[in-house]
């Protein structure tokens, strides 16, 4: 029999394929024999990791068209995520490094053509931090450019040998005041806003991603706050607003799980370009 874990192939039958359609895919049971301890030692090592799926033609994730990785496995527990089918690692596809790279050489000459690269998100790509610093080194030898999509939280699992490996990150700052970010996200901010000013001290180029939720995140002086320390970095070459939409109120339903956004409309436009022009006000690139 084929060793799943070093193909990359699903153990209890046909594999699922790893290209989903959209991020926005529902897409469960993917790594179903793939046991606690299997993850261990795939996490210590970094020869194997646990991907939700692949998309490629991303023009969102970073500079020009992007193949993105998406990780399995969060710690967070944003009240919005659009993703919480990729909040246990366990449900992963498991992939090793060397059939990661066999997918990212097939799109290296199209991603060369379109100025674009390799990102990796989530989920939360840096609970596999030796996996994602593998395929970033691997991109790299490939000369395709890299990005990490990330909260932050753990960024100090990153030496700085391994931050070099990384072109650009995409960097989440949900809320500024800390009893809201833990009522947003379940987490403390303290160690996210550690990383960003690591990252600035290193003059690694950062794009912050903000996304507005009504009555969650449209505090006008909490956004005036992020914005204010993001400005004051000196690394941050843009910041996208991300309005709230409800394109993941399926997958929270279908998992059985409680979704307090239930009744929470997108953002008006209004809204939205309030809060571009507070970075902009700022001193920031915003959209
Ligand atoms: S950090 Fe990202 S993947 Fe994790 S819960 Fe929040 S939005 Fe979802």
């Amino acid at each position: 029999m084929t060793d799943p874990k070093t193909t990359g192939e699903h153990p209890a039958g046909p594999p699922p394929s790893l290209v989903a359609r959209s991020p926005f895919e529902l897409r469960v049971n993917l790594g179903v024999r793939v046991t606690e301890a299997e993850v261990k030692a795939a996490l210590a090592t970094g020869d194997m990791g646990f991907l939700h799926s692949f998309t490629t033609g991303s023009a969102v994730d970073g500079p020009g068209v992007r193949v993105v990785a998406w990780t399995a496995g969060c710690h967070w527990r944003c009240v919005f995520c659009h993703n919480p089918d990729t909040w246990k690692m366990t449900n992963g596809i498991p992939v090793t490094v060397a059939k990661a790279k066999e997918e990212l050489a097939k799109y290296r000459p199209g991603l060369k053509k379109m100025s674009g690269g390799f990102t990796l998100s989530g989920g939360e790509a840096l609970l596999q931090d030796r996996f994602a610093v593998n395929l970033f080194a691997a991109a790299k030898a490939m000369g395709i450019h890299t990005a990490l999509d990330t909260n932050g939280h753990l960024g100090d699992r990153l030496s700085d040998d391994d931050l070099a490996m990384v072109d650009l990150v995409l960097l989440d700052l949900k809320a500024w005041d800390p009893e809201r970010h833990r009522r947003l996200t379940g987490m403390e901010n303290g160690p996210t806003l550690e990383f960003a000013r690591r990252l600035a001290a290193r003059q690694k180029p950062v794009w912050v991603r903000f996304v507005l939720v009504p009555g969650w995140t449209d505090d006008r002086d909490d956004i005036g706050k992020i914005a204010e320390f993001a400005a004051g970095l000196g690394n941050v070459d843009r910041v996208d607003v991300l309005p709230f939409h409800q394109m993941g109120r399926f997958k929270w339903k279908e998992l059985g799980l409680e979704y307090k956004l239930e009744d929470v409309a997108p953002p008006p436009a209004e809204a939205v370009e309030r809060a571009v022009a507070a970075f902009r006000s700022a001193g920031l690139k915003a959209y």
